[in-house]
């Protein structure tokens, strides 16, 4: 691909209404699903209420059968049931590491399958939800980037990804009971496969839902979502979902940038910096995550270090600097920096005032861990030679 050659998103998305069959209620915005109810028969005058309270039972109380929504009446209940469905993705297979992560395989319409990672820790716990079933993006330590992009997950499939999840930590509220705060998911990072930021509306309405305080009810700011730097996306990220933002920058120099992140050919490193400046005040949110794999040989100099620094710096941009260790996966082209280059690293950030928390590898038994993720199952991949070649090998 020359410098200049537009990255294309090659994108489709499956129709929400399917010709034939019931139409899923999952996924729907409140609007939206104000506006299915009404073409379906509900009268007008209603139509808030019942979204009002169809919203409460799925999103609230995980109820997946109209017929347990006792405050619907029978018959309603029966018409709902003959128009609409409550579908979220299916469970293939589940992995659970010795270190108490999970990871599942979930099948999407069409066949397709994604990857989910629930990761708990200390008083909470953290999804890692995937957006796309693959990447367009080719970034060339990560394991995502060498399966070829198949499609964008609908908004149902992705807010299913967290009603799927709430189902195995058997996480439902029962009605009745006094509420527990103690949530064992707390957190939603948009870190799985794909980039959030090239199926933007799905993302943020499936966001919208997480949030609405009357359902999953999950804080903006408990919400990360990581971009490899779709720069144009990122404004409308702090004004339509207004979420965290994680940003993967991994290289302190556009000659690098551009092999490991090759969208950096398009936006490069200065304009990434100036959206970024730009997204804390108007999201209204804290700092910003640099995200940062450390790669032996590649980017984990001294001199990287104190490069990452200055260019924050320049930006004035609110910043924590996460260290990711390399995570390999079989035919990567990279290696892990060693434990000493990568706590000096840390230092020198962490010396000149900003937070460089390392982190953790988890489920790397079970190749659950950051960019291992790849359905096993999707024929299409590239070569071997194919991911050489653009690691610049
Ligand atoms: N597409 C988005 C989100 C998914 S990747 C993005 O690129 O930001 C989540 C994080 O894992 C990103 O920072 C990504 O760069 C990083 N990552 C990818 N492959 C990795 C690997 N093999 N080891 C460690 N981190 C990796
Ligand atoms: Fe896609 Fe993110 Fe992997 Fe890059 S790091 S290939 S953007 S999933």
């Amino acid at each position: 691909m020359s410098a200049k050659a537009p990255i294309t998103q090659d994108v489709m998305t499956i129709p929400r209404k399917l010709p034939e069959g019931p139409i899923n209620l999952v996924g729907l915005t409140r609007p939206q699903m104000r506006e299915t109810l009404i073409a379906h028969g509900t009268p007008e005058k209603q139509a808030k209420m019942r979204v009002g309270q169809i919203w409460q039972w799925i999103y609230q109380w995980g109820v997946r059968d109209f017929a347990e929504m006792t405050n619907l009446a029978k018959a309603y209940r029966a018409d709902l049931a003959e128009k609409f469905v409550i579908e979220i993705p299916e469970v293939v297979s589940r992995q659970v590491s010795e270190d108490g992560t999970r990871k599942y395989l979930v099948r999407i319409a069409g066949g397709h399958e994604v990857e989910v990672v629930y990761i708990p820790e200390e008083g909470r716990g953290t999804l890692c939800v995937s957006s796309q079933v693959g990447c367009t993006l080719t970034c060339s330590f990560c394991h995502t980037g060498t399966q070829k992009l198949v499609r964008n997950l609908t908004s149902a499939e992705i807010v299913g990804q967290i009603m799927m999840a709430r189902d195995d930590l058997e996480e439902w509220p029962v009605p009745g009971a006094p509420k527990d705060e103690t949530r064992l998911l707390s957190n939603i990072v948009l870190m799985g496969m794909g980039e959030p930021l090239y199926n933007f509306d799905n993302v943020r309405d499936a966001m919208k839902i997480a949030m609405d305080p009357e359902g999953i009810s999950l804080s903006r700011r408990r919400i990360t979502l990581s971009t490899s730097g779709v720069v144009p996306e990122i404004a409308r990220t702090a004004q339509e979902i207004g979420c965290l933002l994680a940003i993967s920058f991994h290289a302190t120099t556009d000659e690098t940038r551009d092999v490991l992140v090759p969208i950096n050919k398009r936006w490069k490193i200065k304009e990434l910096l100036q959206a970024l400046a730009d997204y804390p005040r108007v999201s209204n949110s804290e700092r910003i995550t640099f995200e940062y794999v450390m790669l032996e040989g590649v980017n984990d100099t001294k001199e990287d270090a104190h490069r990452l620094i200055a260019l924050i710096k320049e930006y004035n941009i609110p910043a924590k600097i996460n260290l990711i260790p390399f995570n390999e996966w079989p035919g990567a082209p990279y290696k892990r920096s060693s434990g000493n280059r990568i706590h000096a690293f840390a230092d020198i950030i962490y010396k000149a005032g900003y937070a460089s928390p390392i982190r953790t590898p988890r489920g790397e038994d079970i190749m659950a861990a950051c960019g291992q993720l790849k359905s096993a199952t999707e024929r299409a991949r590239k070569s071997r030679k194919q991911i050489e070649a653009e690691a610049g090998l």
